[in-house]
């Protein structure tokens, strides 16, 4: 199947195809002609999928066209400080790159796009917004700020996309999000993507979606099958030296590691410079020059290891990632999916290497119940721990799974 069978506009395909993308991925082939169909959408697709694509090619095409496949009108132009599809995503770094992509597939088009997060001055953001905005990307309390600024106003909105909103509930925006809802216009295309679909997402969903088109592409909480898992048990004082030892014996030029804390993210790359591996943190700590010039440093190679808290490693886009390593096991076992994710994406193989010390029984047990397998176990030469990781079997957990989810 090809772009050219989706119903989009002839300008997007331009774009698409200087992009490099030859056929659409299984969100795009499902999300895009629901997306044009003028319905609401509510599709469990995770960072990888292409799902970004999915939403913004369908927007901009009706943008461009000023009417959807249903014959809606779409084509009034934006007032001042108005704003016709507003795109809400959890963090800087998936907003920035949301409106990168959405500059790059709308360039053969007038259509105005902004991008507005905290962390930076309010007022170029104000500015930004003077003349009208088609499509604003925002995290949600940026926008509220902006919003009782009167810098931004909803009267013409036609379109809102919640993305990512499993994190956004995770990170604590759903008071400012149910604050936004109400600002919003009552009649509106509504287009809803999360990861994963828990109850809490359900019961936001409700409030949000009509009659929604409903799109998996991956079935709740598994794995994605081209990654190669392995856990290596180790004592707490070794792990520092482990990961030197990885990266060096395997010559990772390129690793993404995951940290429980802002802290500890901190210590490990310092320790990996003084190694002689290159390395630097990205955590909420962080302004957002140095998160930003810290990721361009990774995604070109200049650093070999990205130490990362999982709020700022959350919707970072760096495809094909050859391995991550969790330093860390995550306290909350969805996690350890969302992390996996940066691996072996787009069909290409990946491998996660998790660290486990003895006081890792809860989320070792937590996290195989959730995908449903026993992680393979390997002892690294050198790095024996001093006492035995206890096999943790699946069977025990597999009557304690949560319950199927509808999506899957
Ligand atoms: P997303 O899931 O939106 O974060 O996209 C993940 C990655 O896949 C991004 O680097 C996109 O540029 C890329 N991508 C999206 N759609 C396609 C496609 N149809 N073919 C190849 N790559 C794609």
């Amino acid at each position: 199947m090809s772009f050219s069978s989706l119903g989009l506009s002839e300008s997007i395909l331009n774009a698409v195809s200087q992009k490099g993308y030859t056929e659409p991925s299984p969100i795009q082939k499902e999300g895009i002609p629901a997306v044009l169909s003028g319905k609401d959408v509510m599709a469990a697709a995770q960072t990888g999928t292409g799902k970004t694509a999915a939403f913004t090619l369908p927007i901009l095409s009706m943008f461009e066209k000023g009417i959807n496949n249903q014959g809606q009108q779409q084509n009034t132009k934006a007032k001042p400080n108005h704003v016709k599809a507003l795109i809400l995503t959890p963090t800087r770094e998936l907003a920035a790159q949301i409106a990168d992509n959405i500059s790059f597939y709308g360039k053969h088009t007038d259509i105005k796009t902004q991008v507005v997060f905290g962390g930076v001055k309010i007022n170029p953001q104000m500015m930004k917004l003077r003349k009208g905005v088609d499509i604003l990307v925002a995290t949600p309390g940026r926008l509220m700020d902006l919003y009782q600024q009167n810098a931004v106003k909803f009267t013409q909105l036609e379109i809102l996309v919640l993305d990512e909103a499993d994190r956004m509930l995770d990170m604590g925006f759903i008071h400012d999000i149910k604050k936004i809802l109400a600002l919003l216009p009552k009649k509106r295309q509504n287009l809803l993507f999360s990861a994963t679909f828990s109850d809490d997402i359900r019961a936001l969903a409700k409030r949000i979606v009509n009659n929604p088109v409903e799109i998996s592409v991956n079935p709740k909480n598994s794995t994605a099958k081209a990654v190669e898992q392995v856990l290596i048990p180790v004592d707490k004082a070794k792990k520092n030296a482990l990961l030197s030892h990885l990266i060096q014996k395997n010559n990772w030029q390129q690793v993404l590691v995951f940290c429980r804390t802002k802290h500890g993210a901190d210590r490990l790359a310092k320790h990996l410079n003084k190694k002689n591996i290159s390395a630097s943190a990205i955590h909420g700590n962080k302004s957002q020059g140095a998160r930003t010039r810290a990721l361009s440093e990774f995604k070109s190679n200049d650093i070999q290891v990205l130490a990362a808290t999982d709020i700022a490693a959350r919707g970072i886009d760096i495809s094909e990632l050859p391995q991550i390593v969790n330093f860390d096991l995550p306290n909350v076992a969805e996690d350890y999916v969302h992390r996996i994710g940066r691996t072996g994406r787009a069909g290409a193989s990946g491998h996660a290497y998790s660290f486990a010390t003895i006081e890792d029984k809860k989320p070792i047990s937590d996290i195989q119940s959730l995908i449903g397998e026993v992680i393979p176990r390997e002892i690294i030469k050198g790095f024996e721990p001093s006492e035995k990781l206890q096999d943790i079997p699946l069977k025990a957990l597999k009557a304690k799974r949560p319950k199927k989810n509808k999506m899957a």
